[in-house]
């Protein structure tokens, strides 16, 4: 007889939540987690670290720049930046016992330990202290992703960090090159910018956010470049090298000019890559895709029976929330539920400050689909709520079906866009349009009325602007 009814590897979102779900279902779960704390990349060393970080830079610039128009004076605003850190780390401390208790509360087996397959019903697991063989009916791989690094640019995480090391910088440094226009690099580059430091982006393609709607990621760019920092696109880094007080990079310009530049910390924040190696699954024949991922089928199965694959280590986005309606799905599955996620309506926020959320297509996607479109647009700065909190900077977008009006994407940029997208999510998974929206009464003063605003106006009706 098997161990478990389930074994998850790895306690980030994607297994703890599985692991959660299993235990409501009445099976006997374990979670095997090999670092000393759960809760995986997101609470530990992403979403929720950064975020913090990302609150406590926002009220230093908010108090240092905006105070006096408020009428507020703020003498001799000082960063203490032990404490701020401090705060980030009492946060992660909280959330990831959370997960502990929430382990106990539900019973389920937290074994602490490095997994590898023996064969497709047992595994290995391995601890500084012991190891032990485990067997179940069914696994859930839930391994998360790591930093993409390149072996022309080391990480020390002291002078060429990943986001890891930029969550835990010990002084603010005077320069950094954050390498890549993703929402990582932005989101820690905002950080230390707010703080006082020179911040250059550099990113390949022509533009930040790839996968974003084009214009809302070049007002982005915008918005940030506002704030003091630096765009160089179209230009590559080819490689870094760490002196004593600096790293030197040398830079490709899209002319294929050499640059020579030096910074005081490079942040290599390139993209992630699943976390399919050492867990031997080429052995018992789990197949893998052309980026490592995890290959599975709708239903999380991967090419062997009885196991599954979820979040970061899966295909799709690297979100976190991704990786908790995949837990929560997969478990169903295998408990005989039908169940099922929509990839079309997967939400996408960069929690900077303007913020930018994202949900469904972009127009470029539409114009290649070749589907016919209506935009409504209104811009926060006709939004009363906007005008009184000082944030008036962005617009919301809606992008509405020609014939149906059904909504088919939507993308804000703006102080609160990250809250505001939720509405339209919703309404987009109940099969909504722009009407729909525009019908709803919205709370005044709230910037939600923007929304309903840029809804209207889908058919030329917004009333503020
Ligand atoms: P993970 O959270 O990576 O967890 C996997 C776990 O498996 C880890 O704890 C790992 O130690 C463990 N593990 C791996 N191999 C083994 C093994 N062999 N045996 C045992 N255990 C193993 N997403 C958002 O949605 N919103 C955000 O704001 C956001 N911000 C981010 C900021 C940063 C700086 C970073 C780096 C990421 C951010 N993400 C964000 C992405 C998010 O963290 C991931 O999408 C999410 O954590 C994926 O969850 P997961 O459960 O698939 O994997």
């Amino acid at each position: 007889m098997a161990d478990f009814d389930v074994i998850v590897v790895g306690a980030g979102p994607g297994g703890y939540v599985a692991a959660i779900r299993a235990a409501q279902l009445g099976m006997k779960v374990a979670c095997v987690e090999k670092e000393s704390t759960l809760g995986g990349t997101c609470l530990n060393i992403g979403c929720i670290p950064s975020k913090a970080l990302l609150n406590s830079s926002e009220k230093f610039m908010d108090i240092s720049k905006h105070a006096e128009e408020h009428g507020i004076k703020a003498t001799k605003i000082e960063l203490d930046l032990a404490k701020l850190m401090q705060r980030k780390d009492k946060i992660v401390k909280q959330l990831t016992g959370g997960i502990g208790f929430l382990f106990k509360k539900n019973k389920i087996e937290h074994i602490r330990g490095s997994a590898s397959f023996i064969d497709s019903k047992t595994i290995l697991v391995k601890s500084s202290k012991e190891e032990k063989k485990l067997s179940a009916k069914n696994f859930i791989i839930a391994t998360g992703s790591s930093s993409i690094e390149i072996p022309s640019i080391p990480i020390d995480e002291k002078q060429i960090v990943t986001s890891t090391g930029a969550l835990s910088l010990q002084s603010v440094p005077k320069s950094m090159l954050v390498i890549g226009g993703g929402y990582i690099g932005l989101e820690m580059g905002s950080v230390w910018s707010r703080l006082g430091t020179k911040v250059t982006v550099v990113e390949a393609l022509d533009r930040i956010v790839p996968t974003m709607d084009g214009e809302i990621a070049s007002n982005f760019m915008k918005a940030l470049q506002k704030q003091g920092i630096e765009f160089k696109l179209s230009h590559k880094v080819n490689n870094a090298k760490i002196n004593k007080d600096n790293v030197e990079v040398s830079i490709e310009s899209p002319e294929k000019k050499e640059l020579k530049e030096k910074y005081e910390i490079v942040l290599m924040s390139v993209g992630r890559k699943p976390n399919s190696e050492g867990l031997n699954l080429e052995k018992i024949g789990v197949n893998l895709d052309e980026k490592k991922a995890i290959k599975i089928n709708q239903e999380f199965k991967t090419s062997v029976d009885g196991i599954y694959a979820i979040g970061d280590v899966a295909p799709g986005p690297m979100l976190a929330h991704k990786a908790e309606e995949e837990g929560v799905a997969c478990i169903e599955l295998i408990h005989g539920q039908k169940t099922h996620i929509n990839y079309d309506i997967i939400p996408a926020i960069v929690y900077t400050n303007p913020e930018v959320a994202s949900v469904g297509k972009t127009e470029e996607q539409l114009k290649e689909l070749k589907i016919e479109y209506k935009v409504g647009k209104f811009p926060f700065m006709a939004n009363g709520r906007a005008l009184t909190t000082s944030t008036t900077e962005g617009f919301v977008k809606i992008l509405a079906d020609k014939k149906t009006d059904s909504i088919l994407g939507a993308h804000i940029i703006g102080h609160d866009a990250g809250q505001l997208i939720a509405e339209i999510v919703t309404t987009m998974e109940f099969g909504g349009s722009a009407e729909d929206i525009a019908r709803i009464c919205h709370a005044h003063p709230t910037t939600s009325e923007a929304v309903k605003e840029a809804a209207m106006n889908v058919d030329g009706r917004a009333i503020h602007i």
